[in-house]
């Protein structure tokens, strides 16, 4: 067991932590205000190779491992406390990745060069109105093959990246039924571009938190799409979005625990700093012993995080590990990280008296950003409890019908 740094990781995080803390943090107030990422920090991101960076070279990614994608994302969550540009990064690294896995040739070479050289953004389309939870039971979008184009109608619904998708271009990877006689083995995976596209109706929702990054939905009306944009094989669609969520809660993991360093930082200095009856906040034990628990805590999250992303490299490069094992300690990590975020922060805001209840610090952007993960974005708490309990106890005790 090693738990050291490679030289490339060192090189790796230093390089994207300079970028972010210099180009990112002194402008997440305004990407909070203004609700978009300013085109020059996306040129930036483009550059560095920062995004959907886990995509093949050929397409212009940097076909960086799940240990170096949290690197990156732990940074950007530590820089961008509202999470916006983590979120925009850690959806393009997730689903850029099935993408890139599992697209075919042509729809590849149309889009991800754009995604990577931020021209155009890589989405997820799974949850419809009806539900998020329970997909299989509840999703109602259908395609159905008509010569050589897929038709494609139904509506997605709390979607990220509406707004990118339809101004910039690029895709959504978008779950349809095409076996409506079978349960999770009659969905299929496509890639829909929903800009300039008439038979599709976008709507927009107004989030809590995370400003920078839109939320919506689409409706979708015959909307056809040619026969190279199904992704991967037919009816394994349910498979790739699982696949895809893994990875994503893995970034998740990172991306909480950068921002709720960086909020315990700025606690700490403050605590150091403001005194109360003649001391140091930091002086009273009432003020010391959270500080060492959420320490823990995070700590605890960390290794957890880059444990699940050192099993997925070892599953994508030595298949030593298998996507149940994956699975598990994704869920872990997404089970956790939120949480332990969001309970930093609120202890940084009780520290900072009166100013935490302020806009003067940024730590209530990250409890509106970081509250997106405990309530549901890529799965909801209690999904990764039954995951867990899935793997702990066997397939046959789902509460549900699988
Ligand atoms: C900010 C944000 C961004 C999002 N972006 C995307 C996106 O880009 N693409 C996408 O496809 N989706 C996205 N989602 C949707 C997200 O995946 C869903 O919200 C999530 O899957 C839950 O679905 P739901 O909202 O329909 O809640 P429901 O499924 O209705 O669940 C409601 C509550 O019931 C609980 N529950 C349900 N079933 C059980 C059970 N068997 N046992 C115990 N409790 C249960 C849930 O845990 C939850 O607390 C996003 C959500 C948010 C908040």
């Amino acid at each position: 067991m090693d738990f050291s740094w490679t030289e490339e990781q060192d090189l790796w995080r230093r390089t994207v932590r300079d970028f972010a803390q210099k180009q990112i943090k002194p402008r997440v107030r305004e990407i909070d205000t203004s609700k978009k990422i300013p085109e020059e920090i996306i040129k930036g991101m483009a550059q560095l190779g920062l995004l959907a960076p886990t995509t093949a070279k050929e397409y212009g990614g940097a076909e960086v491992n799940w240990t170096m994608a949290s690197i990156a994302a732990e940074e950007l969550g530590r820089a961008d406390i509202s999470l916006a540009i983590p979120v925009l990064y850690l959806v393009e690294s997730a689903w850029g990745f099935i993408f890139s896995q599992y697209g075919t040739k042509e729809a590849k070479k149309e889009y991800l060069p754009k995604i990577t050289s931020g021209k155009a953004f890589c989405g997820i389309a799974v949850t419809e109105p009806t539900g998020g939870s329970d997909i299989v039971g509840a999703a109602k979008t259908q395609a159905v093959k008509s010569g050589n184009h897929w038709i494609l109608n139904g509506e997605k619904m709390f979607i990220s990246g509406i707004t990118e998708s339809s101004k910039w271009g690029g895709v959504h990877l978008t779950l349809a039924r095409t076996d409506p006689s079978a349960d999770y083995k009659g969905f299929s995976f496509f890639a829909v571009p929903l800009k300039d596209n008439p038979s599709i109706e976008t709507t927009l929702l107004e989030d809590m938190g995370r400003m920078g990054i839109s939320t919506g939905g689409f409706v979708m009306k015959d909307v056809k799409l040619p026969a190279y944009h199904l992704i991967g094989e037919l009816n394994r669609g349910f498979y790739y979005a699982m696949e895809g969520f893994s990875a994503a809660r893995v970034l998740i993991g990172a991306t909480c625990v950068g921002a709720a360093e960086a909020a315990l930082e700025l606690g700490r200095e403050h605590i150091k700093n403001r005194t109360a009856f003649g001391q140091p906040l930091g002086s009273f034990e009432g003020v010391q012993f959270p500080l060492a628990e959420h320490y823990c805590n995070i700590e605890g999250v960390k290794l957890l995080t880059y444990k699940a992303a050192w099993i997925m490299d070892k599953m994508y490069k030595e298949k030593k590990f298998n996507h149940h094992d994956v699975a598990l300690a994704a869920a872990i990590s997404k089970l956790r990280a939120p949480i332990h975020a969001f309970e930093v922060m609120n202890e940084v805001a009780d520290w900072l008296g009166a100013t935490g209840y302020t806009k003067e610090y940024p730590i209530e952007m990250g409890i509106r950003g970081v509250r997106s993960y405990s309530i549901g974005a890529e799965g909801t708490m209690n999904i990764m409890r039954i995951i867990i309990a899935r793997e702990l106890l066997g397939k046959e005790f789902l509460p549900y019908k699988s």
